[in-house]
């Protein structure tokens, strides 16, 4: 066995060590006490025997004075062994911003808190590791746990993929990315990022206050769009919001033995007289879920419960996951036939566009209205009051029952939603409800005027958690001025987020409606999409 293979195996039981990680932070404490008072024990029994001149310690040692030795040389080995662990590995720290499960951390969270014990698994230097990981000798996923160093790992990933495709990602930026933030928490093997350009829109002027809206999209026009509605509505006194409901939902499915008992369960959990109980269980794992209600459907003998609770500024799916098996396991109790499927059921439902959300709502439900003077629509929607209109309803309304929508009444809600998830780091995925929105305009005060509004059911966001921790992305949060947890009022960032989302999509619902009725659509986004540059780069 070589040098390297010896150090190797020592820096494996030195991880080994390290990985008392593995062991409960509770036991480790009461393991580390015990080898401390052994430790002293032995040491005065020791002094006290060595002293006593009328019995002198002799080879063979006796049974008390060998398990004397024992103890101390067992305790000295272990408080040797814990001095070669840095502290950080067998005594895992809290996640930033608090994991309030309870659980243990996220492994690679976890590995990353012990830097240095990982670095001592690492033989070799960067050409030996590229080499391991493009033989498949070690996974690339391992790499951030082996080097205890994110930027470096994410480097040689990159040079072994390139490597192992013949291509490699030359474009792809490096540099400017904090690859340690990103760890257990946004992406995992990562070689890069992707640029996005960001563009503000603005301000748009809600509920008396003005904002800069960061919108992260490579379509041309979009960011021009929105910031042209933008000016209509505050050159028309601005926008109101409501927020009608704060509620993200998860839906387990269950099996139970017959559909009888299936709907005795559901009878069960529906009951007003559970709620408190099943409510007081929910929120044992969460200082911000708050249970709002159980609602649930039947396919057979299998049950769908969709649970719904406010989740503060968290978009709150784990923390709405964590409040179910709560209450899964408290079910178990008075259903132990019950039998689970899956946490999610896909009544839930998410990423996926299901009536359930259009009609119920998911995360925050909001509508925004505004007035708009029909000079601004003259002067900066280039239209009429009456061309809007009709246009809303053989458009938005008409034309997308005839597609058969699925609250996709409106003429491009996901853009602004998407743009705006990307720079503020939710997840884009949720788009999908997210842009579920009815837009609806009229003619009022004597058909002078445009009342617009948007009513969004399922706008999913958060000010903590996920891509919100990122750098780039707390900053547009910063812009908006909802950037993480709402100290005074735990739930007020993301709930500010989700009405701002909205009053984005107003404007931008305004504006689009407008270059159509004005027959602009089509100039305006050969102006901004097709530059000569574009062209020209397309052609070659
Ligand atoms: P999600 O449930 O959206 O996936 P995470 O669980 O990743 O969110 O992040 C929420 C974490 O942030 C929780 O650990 C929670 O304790 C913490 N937190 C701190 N302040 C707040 C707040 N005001 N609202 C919600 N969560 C908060």
């Amino acid at each position: 066995m070589d040098a390297r293979r010896v150090g190797g195996r020592i820096a494996a039981a030195r991880r080994a060590l390290a990985a008392g990680g593995s062991l409960p932070v509770p036991v480790l404490r009461i393991t580390n006490g015990l080898a401390m008072i052994s430790l002293v024990l032995s040491s005065c029994d020791l002094l006290r025997l060595c002293s006593d001149s009328s019995r002198p310690l002799r080879f063979p040692l006796g049974g008390r004075e060998f398990a004397t030795v024992l103890c101390q040389l067992a305790s000295v080995v272990y408080l040797l062994s814990l001095f070669g662990v840095p502290s950080g590995s067998g005594h895992p720290k809290a996640p930033a911003g608090g994991d309030e499960g309870g659980g243990s951390p996220h492994p690679a969270r976890a590995a990353a808190n012990a830097p240095e014990a990982m670095h001592a698994g690492v033989e070799g230097g960067d050409e030996e590791i590229v080499a391991a990981v493009v033989s498949g000798a070690l996974p690339s996923h391992h790499l951030e746990s082996r080097l205890g160093d994110c930027r470096r790992a994410a480097r040689l990933r990159r040079e072994a993929l390139r490597r192992v495709s013949g291509r490699g990602v030359e474009g792809l930026p490096f540099d400017g990315m904090d690859y340690q933030a990103i760890l257990g928490q946004c992406c995992e093997m990562p070689v890069g990022y992707v640029q996005v350009p960001v563009g503000v829109a603005g301000p748009l002027l809600l509920d008396g206050r003005q904002y800069h809206v960061p919108m992260a999209t490579t379509e041309g026009c979009l960011v021009a769009s929105v910031n042209r509605g933008c000016r209509a509505i505050a050159a028309s006194g601005g926008a109101v919001s409501v927020l009608l409901r704060d509620a993200m939902s998860r839906a387990p499915v269950v099996k139970l033995p017959s559909a009888k008992r299936a709907a005795e369960l559901k009878s069960f959990v529906e009951a007003a007289a559970n709620f408190e109980t099943l409510a007081s269980v929910f929120k044992r794992s969460s200082r911000f879920g708050r249970l709002q209600g159980i609602h649930c459907a039947l396919a057979g003998r299998n049950l769908y419960i969709r649970f719904t609770c406010s989740t503060g500024d968290a978009m709150g799916m784990n923390m709405v996951s964590k409040g179910v098996e709560n209450v899964l396991g408290y079910l178990q109790n008075d259903f132990p036939d019950m039998d689970l499927i899956s946490l999610s059921g896909n009544y839930c439902s998410d990423k996926k566009p299901t009536a359930v959300n259009w009609i119920e709502g998911r995360g925050k439900s909001v509508v925004c209205e505004a007035t708009i003077k029909g000079g601004v629509v003259q002067s900066v929607l280039k239209t009429t009051v009456q061309k809007l209109v009709e246009l809303n309803i053989i458009k938005n309304l008409t034309g997308s029952a005839v597609a058969g929508a699925l609250g996709g009444f409106n003429a491009h809600a996901s853009n602004i939603v998407t743009a705006l998830f990307i720079a503020t780091g939710q997840d884009p995925a949720q788009n999908v409800e997210s842009s579920q929105c009815i837009t609806m305009l009229e003619a009022v005060n004597d058909g002078d005027d445009l009342h617009i509004s948007v009513t969004m059911p399922s706008i999913e966001v958060g000010t903590i958690g996920g891509g919100t921790c990122l750098a780039s992305q707390a900053s547009c949060l910063n812009l908006l001025g909802v950037r993480g947890p709402n100290g005074d009022s735990p739930g007020a960032n993301a709930k500010l987020l989700a009405t701002i989302v909205a009053g984005s999509v107003l404007a931008g619902e305004l504006s689009l409606l407008g270059a159509l009725a004005a027959g602009q659509l089509v100039n305006s986004h050969l102006k901004y999409n097709r530059s000569n540059k574009d062209v020209a780069s397309a052609a070659s």
